[in-house]
């Protein structure tokens, strides 16, 4: 076997809560515009058709705290949202009702945003890699394992900044549940464990600022805060 020219890059991790346990991330998927109030906010057409998806890098998954200010923007955007954590590969493509055995627990996250350079690529009809897959643009909280408890319809989702609510909303709200955006990806994509999927934001989206304090709650599940750094 050939000598790696330099070290091999370390696979990125997060903590589960309350257990000696990590979760090696294998992929990032996202989905857009899974709450009817914030595709509207957005000026989006509310289409039950088909998840809208994308994708961040693996290492793009930050722990909270001090988070970065990322370059190239002066519009960076919270959207607080449901981490769901793959545990399993699916075989193939999923029938209904088979993606909730593949998840092994969930978190909550922000999946950061340079709305201004989003905006850009949407009149322009460009990808949004620069607006959504920058460094340390999916910070996410410690992982509650399913076996010690899972959100259901009536859990809270919420965003505080310096104190004060951005964003809330129960996750019965979102218009494709875990297991229709499992299905879908699976007909797209070859899921795997280690597979983070982020479930898409309530309205409220608004900018984050150097020396903001962020508090994400999924009520009961995951906690994730920290200070936005200059
Ligand atoms: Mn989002």
């Amino acid at each position: 076997m050939r000598a790696d020219l330099f070290p091999a890059p370390a696979v990125p991790r997060l903590p589960f809560l309350d257990r000696e346990l990590a979760f090696p991330v294998h992929r990032i998927y996202c989905v857009g515009r899974n709450f009817a109030e914030h595709a509207r906010e957005m000026g989006a057409p509310l289409e039950r058709g088909t998840p809208v998806v994308f994708l961040k890098p693996a290492d793009a998954v930050h722990p909270g705290g001090p988070l970065p200010y990322p370059p190239g923007t002066t519009d960076l955007h919270h959207e607080v949202e449901m981490v769901v954590a793959l545990g399993r590969d699916a075989d193939g493509p999923l029938a209904p009702g088979e993606g909730q055995a593949l998840v092994c627990g969930h978190g909550v996250g922000l999946d950061l945003t340079r709305r201004d350079l989003q905006a850009i690529a949407k009149e322009r009809r460009l990808p949004w890699d620069v607006a959504k897959g920058f460094d340390a643009s999916a910070p996410v909280s410690a992982l509650r394992h399913v076996d010690d408890g899972r959100p259901g319809p009536d859990t809270a989702l919420r965003l505080e900044v310096n104190g004060v609510l951005r964003q809330e909303a129960r996750l019965g709200e979102m218009v494709f549940s875990v297991d229709e955006v499992l299905g879908h990806l699976s007909r797209l994509f070859r899921l795997r464990a280690g597979d983070l999927v982020f479930m898409g934001t309530p309205a409220g989206v608004a900018a984050l600022r150097p020396g903001d304090r962020y508090r994400a709650v999924l009520e009961g599940v995951a906690l994730l805060e920290g200070r936005v750094e200059g």
